[in-house]
């Protein structure tokens, strides 16, 4: 019924607005169009001079075979036209602008693990890309296994960053050559293994780590080695988010899921501190509790990337 009414609507706009010289208002039979074409309609019967004209004009028009063609087209087309009306308020509002800004950073650190693969087929599961800063401070005969996590997170279509090689704090943290040294060693192998080389990192401990003043003194992570890795091209990422999976060996799965999902409240983008280390499988655990409470909260996922949102907590 509506329908029917919707074309009649359109037909008879379109015969007077074709017949008032309105060229091609009528060959596509847009809605937006309805608009522009019930607006000269309107402005069409108000400057004929009188009604029964335009009635005759509209009689005259309808009788031609040329309008029974416009009208067999209008038919043709209104069923997408109609469809497009009828699915827009449907489909587009699952993206909503809102919640679209509301943006989470899952990002997993440290020693590649059987948690890795846990974690990588949850995300695969939910179709959510995260964001690993994986070490290879393993024995060498992890190597191999190391490849393939790569390999794997790269296909699948996660980021990768630096979070040095060895994840030796007395090592990086004595120089800047040595936290260069460390870093390429590891960006090497990512690029054997999975042919990129990140060009973000996550320092160990993070910008503000404290140990690092053990070895360089205070000053060394904001006056030395900061400026040195934004020189050398990387951007750096702390988090506003933890898990604290590294504040016990391994801490309870509810506690996990509660740290994260009160952490993220309130916040418009949020980067998620969590491990993939060997110990931490309450992790690999809460993952799929944490990814539903955070869509439940309206966020969207992402990947980190140099250009992306960044929290640090040493500028
Ligand atoms: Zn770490």
């Amino acid at each position: 019924m509506v329908k029917k009414l919707f074309l009649v609507t359109i037909v008879i706009s379109m015969i007077v607005c074709i017949f008032s010289g309105c060229s091609k208002a009528g060959d596509k039979p847009k809605v937006e169009n309805n608009k522009v074409l019930a607006t000269n309609e309107e402005q069409n019967v108000q400057s004929q001079s009188s009604q029964s004209e335009v009635n005759k004009m509209i009689d005259e028009k309808i009788s031609t075979s040329k309008e029974e063609k416009v009208e067999q087209k209008i038919e043709q087309n209104s069923k997408p036209v109609v469809t497009a009306t009828e699915t827009k308020p449907d489909k587009k509002p699952t993206e909503t602008p809102g919640k679209a800004d509301k943006i989470v950073y899952l990002t997993f650190d440290d020693a590649m693990s059987n948690n890795t693969v846990k974690i990588l087929d949850t995300l695969k599961k939910y179709n959510i890309k995260a964001t690993f800063f994986p070490n290879i401070m393993d024995k060498p005969e992890n190597r191999e296994f190391q490849r393939q996590m790569l390999k794997r997170m790269a296909s699948e279509g996660h980021s990768i960053g630096n979070h040095t090689a060895s994840h030796n704090y007395a090592y990086v943290y004595s120089s800047v050559d040595n936290y260069i040294a460390d870093t390429n060693k590891l960006n090497d192998f990512i690029y054997e293994a999975a042919g990129i080389r990140p060009n973000i990192l996550r320092f160990p401990g993070g910008s503000n780590n404290q140990v690092s003043w053990r070895y360089s003194g205070k000053e060394f992570m904001g006056k030395q080695l900061i400026p040195k890795m934004k020189e050398l091209g990387y951007q750096y990422f702390d988090w506003n988010v933890s898990s604290s999976d590294a504040s016990a060996a391994t801490l309870s799965k509810d506690t996990i899921i509660k740290n994260v999902l009160n952490g993220a409240k309130g916040k418009q983008k949020a980067i998620v501190l969590m491990h993939e280390s060997a110990a931490k499988t309450t992790t690999a655990d809460a993952l799929s509790n944490i990814i539903e409470g955070l869509k439940a909260m309206g966020y969207s996922f992402d990947t980190l990337t140099k250009d992306s949102y960044t929290c640090q907590f040493t500028k």
